[in-house]
């Protein structure tokens, strides 16, 4: 797979990265994928090797709706990568998907970080992001093989309270 420019870093998946090559190729198909315990039959994220809840090495992919709700937020101010500079302040969340909500614990789901964007992948605004407020996934291709799973604000309504941290 070559190597992809994105905001001027260089994305190196490598060949035999096993975990997230075929997430990337699949996420340029434009499909959420997560790895799915072969034991237990639990969903996890990032595509770790073994079930993080009971160690089982036996995994498939399973496509995930991309829907979910805003569990927590940042707000990067000082952004570390200089191609992100033009974008601070800019919001990263943690994402709770819709499926596997309150699983295998009441207070556990199935959560990924990404970036909040506007549908033309520019940053969302600060005052927009909320605890609480749907999203859901949208695929920013950088190349014919590589696709970056990105959130985007959608006008459902709002999962339990909706607050902003101060
Ligand atoms: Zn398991």
């Amino acid at each position: 797979m070559p190597n992809v420019e994105y905001r001027g870093m260089n994305l190196i998946v490598p060949e035999n990265d096993s975990e997230w090559r075929e997430y990337v190729k699949t996420a340029r198909e434009h499909k959420l994928v997560m790895r799915k315990c072969a034991a237990c039959g639990l969903l996890r994220y990032p595509p770790s090797h073994g079930c993080p809840w009971c160690g089982d090495l036996g995994w498939s992919w399973q496509e995930v709706s991309g829907k979910g709700t805003i569990h927590s937020y940042e707000i990067v101010v000082q952004a570390i990568q200089p191609g992100f500079r033009d974008w601070a302040p800019y919001p990263v969340v943690l994402v709770e998907l819709d499926e596997q909500r309150g699983s295998p614990t009441p207070d556990e789901g199935l959560r990924m970080i990404a970036n909040l964007v506007k549908p033309d992948f520019t940053p969302e605004r600060e005052e927009h992001v909320a605890i609480g407020k749907r999203v859901r996934v949208l695929f920013q291709d950088l190349s014919p093989e590589i696709a970056l799973p990105q959130f985007t604000l959608t006008d459902e309504p709002p999962q339990g309270r909706v607050w902003r941290l101060a």
